[in-house]
């Protein structure tokens, strides 16, 4: 039955096939397929002025960059993170022998609490890791005040957060680094892929190499590098997609403008609102169940939801502080992480891409009224 259709949480951006194809056929009369073609540097040029950013270097996913960004700044030692994330951001710290100090987050915007930071710096910190959740912006000017009273680096998981500006400003140029996701459900994909936003040219430099065995020429390795270099296809891909992905975050928006109105006087649902002076991407449209006053658990909606063909996704839940890798470190415990762990029991993610029709977003609302 047409009502029972399986309503996902998100949808692919897809390029058009025939266009894609006219750039297939270049690549192939080309016969360069990776390695800084063509469509990589028209890719980072195009990238850089769509999202106001200085420098680019393009990777073939959005973990890669978390990793080298490390590398390239020599973080070691502790980091500070949240553990309100996908499991990648404290991943990327384990790739490198980083121990994770997990800070609890901020209710009001599920980022990490600037006021929590201070305490858990100690002599062994060199970098803060905060993620942009949701693409919604972290508190950037206090979390640059602690780190510049530190001396610690800051490197943006900012995964989320693709065209995210703050005042006309691209949120990408906060901390030292920022890191971005291409992959197949972010709001712009290259199917997998992903980025690094770095302020000069000397580091983009450092980067390229970085992502190449650490190569700076034929002969010459000036470091351990490692291999993420995105190739000439899913850079084609990427540009065909980058000319549409406004209307793709146009029409995200009207739906997070329907679900807001539908579900405002829902008692025990509750929302994000819009930040003032913020451009959102509406990656994601995260709701949170008081079980109270809503008469039923997070669980049992998003259950009886997936029942009905109604597939939200409970993210960011189980937290990563979780995890069997973390959950034996100091900050991992709840008391540490009272905020977080109220969040990732309270999240659905209700669907949310381009192509949810008017009714897709009838029933997914009519599941949450009932
Ligand atoms: C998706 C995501 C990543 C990882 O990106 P991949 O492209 O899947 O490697 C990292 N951090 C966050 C917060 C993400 O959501």
């Amino acid at each position: 039955m047409e009502s029972n259709k399986q309503i996902t949480v998100t949808s692919p951006l897809l390029p058009d096939l025939d266009e894609f194809n006219e750039l297939l056929k270049d690549i192939w009369n080309r016969k360069w397929i990776t390695n800084n073609g063509h469509y990589h540097q028209e890719l980072e040029k195009a990238l850089c002025e769509y999202l106001k950013v200085p420098y680019i270097s393009l990777f073939t996913n959005g973990t890669l960059p978390l990793i080298t960004a490390l590398q390239a700044l020599r973080i070691t030692g502790e980091v500070i993170t949240t553990p309100y994330s996908f499991v990648a951001t404290t991943h990327s710290l384990w790739w490198n022998g980083i121990k994770p100090v997990f800070v609890d987050i901020d209710p009001a915007t599920g980022n990490i609490d600037p006021d929590k930071i201070e305490a858990a710096i100690t002599s062994k910190t060199t970098a803060i890791m905060p993620v942009h959740v949701y693409g919604k912006p972290c508190d950037v000017k206090r979390i640059q005040e602690i780190a510049d009273k530190y001396g610690l680096k800051v490197i943006y998981d900012a995964a989320h957060a693709f065209g995210v500006e703050v005042n006309g400003e691209s949120i990408l140029t906060a901390g030292d680094m920022s890191t971005l996701s291409f992959h197949a459900t972010k709001v712009y994909n290259t199917i997998e892929g992903g980025a690094l936003v770095m302020h000069d040219e000397q580091t983009k430099k450092r980067i390229d190499y970085l992502k190449n065995f650490g190569f700076a020429g034929e002969t010459e390795v000036v470091a351990p590098g490692i291999n993420s270099k995105m190739d000439e296809m899913r850079s084609a891909y990427g540009l065909l997609n980058l000319r549409q992905v406004d209307k793709a975050i146009e029409a995200r928006r009207q739906v997070a403008v329907k679900y807001r109105e539908a579900l405002c006087d829902v008692p025990g649902i509750s929302f994000f609102d819009d930040m003032p002076g913020v451009k959102h991407n509406y990656s994601y449209f995260p709701v949170f169940v008081d079980a109270e006053k809503y008469g039923m658990t997070r669980d049992e909606l998003y259950f009886k939801m997936k029942e009905h063909g109604v597939l939200g996704r409970r993210y960011f839940y189980p937290l990563i502080s979780t995890f069997s890798t973390y959950r034996g470190l100091e900050s991992a415990t709840q008391e540490n992480l009272p905020n977080a762990y109220r969040m990732a029991d309270e999240v659905i993610c209700l669907p949310m891409h381009h192509a949810l029709s008017g009714e897709d977003v009838e029933r997914i609302i009519n599941e949450i009224k009932r």
